[in-house]
């Protein structure tokens, strides 16, 4: 048997480990278009590799997936985030859970994880040939026809990690096979707020906060940073993932609400103001914050509520109470445009999952080709989740292309 796994990356590595694993046998070779295999792993998590997140819990861990959840819900049951530190600490890779659930190799380098791939194949006689694009391939009567556009290969299997593609083009040679292709949009990505004030607070984190699209119902929690750009951190992130696509169709011209207090509702915020105003009626507003925010947000709240400088607590009228109760929970940004998250972003879209079946990640109307990895329609939040369905995806794609017969 011998099985070609095209692309190099972590769904390619991972995979070709398994196909090898289940069939010692086999002959299986990773043909990789650049003359680098896992530039992305070597440089994810910022050099430290987010491998997985310690969510033990099938349901849960698919909840984490815009595209993909119900899919991966079943492939979960074959190898899941236990299944990927077991694998790893197995071959040697220790890891580190962090309280967020993040995984790192102990190391806090993503060589650790690079080193392990080169090694396992190696001793397992995983073949690499790189400088190998493949543009087009040709099922025959008895398995497949690779091509580079010079050279020709053969095999009886082939498994596609070919990886998220900016561009519907870089899928034509998928469709031209007849399979149904997701138009890829980016996600995880940062909102830019051109010439806004806000961004004089770049730096400034608060860990609990919601933020909405205005008009829609899709929302992202937890901390937000300040950036040059805009804003950014977790809950930017969640929510432009959860709304990849319709972002896009906005061209990424939108508003956003966002709640400082977390899912603080009016009446609260309201007592909590009305509880600070009759203890410290004579202090400064601006030095006394009931809230745990830093001085130069709460200042910046204040004169975006119109709040004057000097006022005192007890001064606060019910007028300028209702626009900074207002503010806190509901501060409307226009943005404009986005920049991509630079530790880590990836592609919704891809190879649609109708034509995938879960149990193998064989194409169901093409025997014996397989896929894994972010070519397909499938993409995390942050977190480690997208390697994790590299993983798992590739581990059922290699152990199926090598032991189902045909
Ligand atoms: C900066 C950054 C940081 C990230 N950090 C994390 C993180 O910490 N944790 C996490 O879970 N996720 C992270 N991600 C996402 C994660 O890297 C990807 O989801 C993951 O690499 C997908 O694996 P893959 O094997 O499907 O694709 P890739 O890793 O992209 O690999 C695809 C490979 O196929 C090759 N290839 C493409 N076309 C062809 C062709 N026609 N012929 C031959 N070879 C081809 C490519 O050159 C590439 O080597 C990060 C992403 C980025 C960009």
């Amino acid at each position: 048997m011998k099985i070609g796994v095209i692309g190099g990356g972590a769904a390619g590595f991972f995979s070709a480990i398994s196909a090898k694993e289940s069939n010692p046998d086999a002959t299986v070779i990773i043909l990789e278009k650049s003359s680098k295999y896992l530039s992305k792993v070597k440089v994810s998590g910022g050099g430290r590799c987010n491998v997985t997140n310690a969510c033990f819990d099938t349901k849960k861990l698919s909840g984490h997936y815009p595209r993909g959840e119900h899919f991966l819900r079943k492939a979960f049951a074959v190898f899941d985030a236990q299944s990927t530190m077991n694998w790893f600490t197995e071959k040697g890779v220790k890891l580190k859970t962090y309280p967020d659930g993040c995984v790192f190799p102990l190391s806090n380098s993503s060589q650790s994880i690079i080193d392990c791939f080169l090694w396992e194949c190696r001793e397992r006689g995983v073949e690499l040939k790189s400088g190998f694009s493949v543009n087009k391939i040709t099922v025959l009567s008895q398995g497949f026809e690779v091509w580079n556009g010079s050279e020709n290969s053969y095999f009886d299997k082939l498994i596609v990690t070919t990886g998220g593609q900016p561009k519907r083009s870089g899928l034509n040679w998928l469709e031209e096979l007849g399979l149904e292709v997701i138009e890829p949009v980016p996600s995880l990505f940062t909102f830019n707020m051109p010439e806004n004030p806000v961004r004089d607070l770049m730096g400034n984190v608060t860990e609990e906060t919601t933020v909405r699209i205005e008009g829609s119902k899709l929302s992202g929690k937890g901390p937000l940073l300040i950036t040059h750009w805009g804003m950014s951190g977790p809950a930017v992130l969640q929510l432009s993932a959860w709304g990849a696509r319709e972002l896009h169709e906005k061209q990424y011209h939108f508003a956003i609400l966002v709640n400082w207090l977390h899912e603080k509702k009016e009446e609260d915020v309201r007592s909590i103001l009305d509880k600070e105003k009759s203890l410290f009626p004579d202090r400064k507003m601006v030095n006394q914050k009931p809230f745990d925010f830093t001085n130069r947000l709460w200042s910046f709240l204040l004169s975006k509520a119109g709040v004057p400088e000097q006022l005192t607590w007890k001064e606060l009228s019910g007028k300028t109470l209702n626009r900074l109760v207002n503010i806190l929970i509901n501060d409307r940004y226009e943005v404009r445009g986005k920049t991509t998250f630079k530790e880590e972003f990836v592609t919704a879209g891809g190879v649609s999952l109708n034509e995938v079946d879960v149990r193998t990640m064989q194409a169901k109307k093409i025997p014996g080709l397989h896929f894994a990895g972010e070519l397909l329609d499938i993409d995390g939040i942050t977190g480690g989740f997208n390697f994790q369905a590299a993983w798992t995806t590739g581990f059922i794609a290699g152990r199926s292309a090598a032991t189902i017969q045909e």
